[in-house]
């Protein structure tokens, strides 16, 4: 059996399977995409020491790193379930049949952007309807978008679209956008931006590819029609912990409560990075978790 078994190989898990592989301990890290959301994203400028990166760079940086240590990497393999035996051993099933045992268990799964769930979302992925404006921004340049969400990550979507698309329509469910201040007059000031609040989108339209984008104006109660070429889905982030036994405390949206020491509700069992419930979801966040989950899991070794 492993010490230290890690699930996800994003920053977070890269992070603490080196930290515990540097305790001298069996290590082991499961994926299904090693490197995680880093490879969907373009530039990475806030991680301190490294200037300006790119993704796709800086995850093979980080799979590079984790093979310089015994540590066995087991990419493209899902996690299905999660068991505690009764000898406190921990019992990983895998999607394709296989069960990786284990003494402590580091959950890195991260996270996923939420979908709105409408008519025309899953049927047009791809052909018009996209989640990440640093991916695929540049795919519309001259084109008409929306950007559905008028949160942080929505607002921010906007305004780095305006710069490349023709015209922006942000559509926001409730009375009024939720972003900071300082991101909504930067939105505000940009003349190829238009702001729909109480806009409930019904349905995303399309006939090869996406052609527009309908809504009920919760106002009037009248459904409106915006022809464009792109929808960006900008709600939110969801925890991937799905694959998990109840057992596991989390919170009402679906992420993992840990403590200071990364330790969740079930002893021997740590968490760390997006898929927990900690407040921002950065790569230099996510590392530090890491390194902080795979440092109380050895605390554990060590005491059991
Ligand atoms: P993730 O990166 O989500 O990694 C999760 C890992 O778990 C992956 O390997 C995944 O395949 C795996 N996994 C999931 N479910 C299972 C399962 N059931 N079984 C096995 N493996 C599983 N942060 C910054 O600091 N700077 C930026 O500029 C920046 N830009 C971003 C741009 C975009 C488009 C996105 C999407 C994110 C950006 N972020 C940025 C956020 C940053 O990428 C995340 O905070 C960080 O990647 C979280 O790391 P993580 O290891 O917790 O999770």
């Amino acid at each position: 059996p492993y010490d230290v078994l890690v699930v996800g190989g994003g920053p977070a898990g890269a992070s603490a399977a080196i930290y515990a592989a540097r305790k001298g301990i069996r290590t082991g890290v499961v994926a299904e995409r090693f490197g995680g959301q880093v490879l969907d994203t373009m530039t990475i400028e806030n991680f301190i020491s490294v200037k300006s990166t790119e993704g796709p760079k800086f995850a093979a940086s980080l799979e590079e790193h984790v093979k310089d240590y015994e540590i066995d990497i087991m990419n493209l393999q899902r996690a299905k379930s999660l068991q505690k035996n009764d000898d406190n051993m921990f019992e990983l099933e895998l999607e394709n049949g296989g069960v990786l045992k284990s003494k402590s268990v580091i959950i890195s799964t991260g996270a996923r952007w939420r979908q709105i769930g409408v008519p025309g979302e899953d049927e047009y992925k791809n052909k018009g309807v996209a989640y990440c404006p640093h991916c695929d921004g540049p795919l519309f340049e001259g084109k008409d978008v929306a950007v559905i969400g008028g949160g942080n990550s929505g607002v921010e979507a906007a305004i780095d679209l305006a710069g490349i698309v023709q015209n922006v329509t942000v559509l926001e469910f409730s009375d009024e956008l939720k972003a900071d201040d300082v991101l909504q007059e930067r939105l505000h000031s940009l003349p190829n931006v238009e702001v729909k609040t109480n806009a409930q989108t019904t349905e995303i339209t399309g006939d090869d590819n996406v052609n527009g984008i309908t809504y009920i104006d919760r106002e009037s109660n009248e459904e409106q029609h915006v022809d464009l070429q792109g929808v960006f889905v900008q709600i939110g982030l969801v925890p991937n912990t799905e694959w998990l036994d109840e057992d596991v405390e989390r919170n009402r949206i679906g992420e993992i409560i840990t403590d200071k020491h990364g330790a969740t509700s079930v002893p021997g069992l740590f968490a760390a990075g997006d898929v927990t419930d900690s407040p921002h979801n950065q790569i230099i966040i996510s590392m530090g978790d890491g390194a902080n989950a795979a440092l109380g899991a050895f605390d554990y070794l060590i005491r059991n």
